[in-house]
């Protein structure tokens, strides 16, 4: 049988008296959540989420690191693994998926999942679970090939990457570029000449203005 993505959005989402899964809400904050089946109510947060993005090596571990200290209702959470290169689209789409999840999970608390992991914008909103997140605001990171290049070149021994690979990476960092160009739902962030606490100043300069 060929491996294929559930369309189950999981148990979080499902009444907690009958198990029936419930409809996504579609205000965003506080809601109350009717089961169809049974009637029971309960209370849910549908709130907003942030996605670093970029294409590997230009920095996002490095920022989701210093803003987990910096932001104070901001929970960053990077998938473990998600620096290696090669994956196979299953693995990443079920990676989409979980963020979702997460996100959603997270506002529950009243604070918000910044993930930093290479993506875009129409891979998360194709999912099942996007309805359970209200907003998705985007950081991309990008910087000029040359200085990507070096840093990946840079990366330590069993992390390295062939020249095959860097070419891709290079490409994934145009399409960042071309993906905020085409729609302001992405704000860039070009590093090339920042410094590491610049970007971490201008980043959360930004989500907290997305917040307020
Ligand atoms: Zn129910």
């Amino acid at each position: 049988m060929q491996p294929h993505l559930s369309t189950d959005v999981g148990e979080f989402f499902d009444c907690l008296q009958c198990g029936e899964p419930l409809e996504a809400p579609t205000a965003v904050g506080r809601t109350q959540l009717a089961c169809r089946n049974c009637g029971t109510r309960r209370t849910f947060v549908r709130g907003p989420m942030v996605v670093i993005t970029g294409a590997p090596g230009v920095g996002e571990t490095v920022l989701g690191i210093r803003l987990a200290a910096r932001l104070d209702n901001g929970v960053v959470i990077e998938p473990p693994g998600s620096g290696i290169t090669k994956r196979d689209s299953l693995t990443i789409m079920t990676w989409f998926k979980d963020m979702l999840v997460l996100g959603a999970q997270v506002a529950q608390s009243g604070r918000y999942l910044v993930i930093p992991n290479f993506s875009r914008p129409r891979e998360l909103d194709e999912l099942p679970e996007r309805p359970w997140v209200a907003s998705i605001h985007w950081l991309a990171l990008v910087c000029d090939p040359e200085v990507l290049a070096q840093r990946l070149r840079q990366r330590r021994k069993s992390r390295a990457i062939d020249d095959a690979e860097l070419t891709g990476l290079l490409g994934v960092n145009e399409e960042i570029r071309d993906i905020a160009l085409a729609g302001p739902r992405v704000s860039v962030l070009d590093t090339t000449a920042m410094s590491p606490d610049a970007v971490v100043d201008a980043a959360a300069r930004l989500i907290e203005s997305w917040m307020e």
